[in-house]
């Protein structure tokens, strides 16, 4: 039985192949401030119960139906397991509960079957999902949100979660934005109580280098979550990943952070640590499209490891990227890739088609950039048409689902790098389309 009073957990749905680093970083900060939380991942438990079906399921992008309906399924395929969990949640005085959009509707249920069981236990809410829904009822939570939390967190965690447990006063029930000043003495996950060695991606562990980003793309949701851009200490970074080798045995580290070249400088100096701590170590990120960059740097991110890099294109007409507010243009785009190119830097891009104004020539010349460039841009990440996200600076009308030019454009898209034998993964195509849409 846990001496701790609080527990930070994530319910069904979320991506269950790593262990939660947002809860993770939580936990570790709440140590060094002398609060003992546990982490418990019921979505990996619940994951790793479920027969072969469900988990294919469990992994398939925006399942709307599906995750509105696991918590009965859970309930129904595994009643014993469910009521243990139940029960396991209940030791605790504290519930902190990792929100995404994929399992706020689980996090929910279970919360009402917690507050059935134990009037007195304290529910906190937050993660993405409760700053998206802050933004989506302009401020103001839906009524079934709202009334089963003791504590709603918008923004980042720890400065709320810390001033929540230790009982200084707070302002009402909702926290707005108290981010903390610095990461730099941050203190890293280490993921205390928690089998790393059961996740489905083995040695593997996410590393988040900084918050926020230096961009302001119209159509992004980071800025909501995290006001301005910070960096961790390069020590700290590399201590982590000693940590995780050392501890873990740890062979890949996935960066979660919006850019891993924000701060070109800093990048640099990670590469150079990297390369002097270990040599090499499998890493992978997501990278914006810069001109400032020099080739020398790319070369050293190859040395040190780096096996793969997501890269947000979004689009190649010029006109687009400026009403996207992407911070770049073709030119820069095409000078990039040809310099990840040069040091064999595996990538992908992702792709939007259907933006706001984005007319039939802006669609076509994306469209050939991507055939014509396909000796040095080695995959596609992922292609969308535009998807609107709460408190963006986008039209809502232009969503995919009242905008069937952009789900035409994206069937052509596919069409076609597909007949060009343009590399991709099928999973990624559309897999921001709600799966409903999709099956239509
Ligand atoms: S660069 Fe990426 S993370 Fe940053 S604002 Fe643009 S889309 Fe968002």
């Amino acid at each position: 039985m846990t001496k701790n009073k609080v527990l930070l957990t994530i319910l069904p749905l979320t991506w269950p192949n790593m262990p939660p680093i947002g809860l993770g970083f939580l936990q570790a900060f709440l140590e060094e401030k002398g609060i003992g939380a546990d982490i418990i991942d019921f979505n990996h438990y619940f994951y790793a119960l479920s027969g072969q079906l469900l988990q294919k399921q469990w992994v398939v992008s925006c399942n709307t139906s599906f995750e509105e309906t696991i918590f009965s399924l859970i309930r129904e395929n595994h009643p014993d397991e469910f009521d243990n969990v139940i029960e396991r949640m209940l030791a605790y005085d504290v519930i902190g509960f990792s929100c995404f959009k994929s399992n706020l509707s689980m996090s929910l249920c279970v919360a009402k079957v917690l507050k059935s069981k134990k009037t007195d236990v304290k529910l906190v809410f937050g993660g993405p999902e409760i700053t998206r829904q802050f933004f989506k009822g302009d401020g103001v939570f839906r009524e079934d949100i709202f009334q089963p939390a003791d504590y709603l967190i918008v923004g980042e965690g720890e400065i709320p979660l810390l001033n929540y447990l230790s009982g200084k006063k707070c302002r009402g029930k909702v926290a707005r934005f108290e981010q903390l000043q610095t990461l730099k003495d941050i203190p890293f996950p280490m993921y205390y109580g928690v089998d790393l060695k059961r996740y489905p991606k083995k040695h593997a562990i996410p590393l988040q280098f900084s918050r926020g980003c230096i961009r302001r793309c119209n159509f992004c949701s980071e800025r909501l979550l995290y006001k301005g851009f910070r960096t961790r200490s390069r020590e700290s970074i590399l201590d982590e990943i000693a940590y995780h080798k050392e501890k873990n045995n740890t062979k890949y580290f996935i960066f979660y952070d919006s850019l891993i070249n924000a701060n070109i400088k800093e990048l640099d100096l990670l590469c150079d640590g990297i390369i002097e701590k270990f040599g090499s170590i499998h890493w992978e990120a997501q990278i914006a499209v810069r001109n400032d960059m020099d080739q020398p740097l790319f070369y050293k991110m190859k040395q040190s490891g780096c096996y793969n890099l997501f890269v947000g294109l979004e689009s190649a007409s010029d006109n687009t990227l400026k009403n996207m507010n992407k911070g770049f243009s073709y030119d820069d785009a095409l000078g990039f890739f040809n310099a990840l190119h040069k040091e064999r830097l595996f990538f992908g891009v992702s792709i939007i088609v259907g933006y706001p104004d984005e007319t039939e020539e802006d669609f076509r010349n994306t469209l050939s950039f991507i055939i014509r460039n396909k000796k040095i841009i080695p995959q596609i990440a992922q292609v969308n048409p535009f998807t609107y996200y709460d408190g963006t600076n986008t039209d809502k009308m232009s969503d995919y689902k009242s905008n069937p030019v952009a789900m035409e454009r994206m069937e052509i898209f596919v069409g076609e790098i597909k007949k060009n034998k343009i590399r991709h993964t099928n999973a990624f195509l559309g897999n921001l389309i709600e799966k409903n849409d999709r099956d239509k």
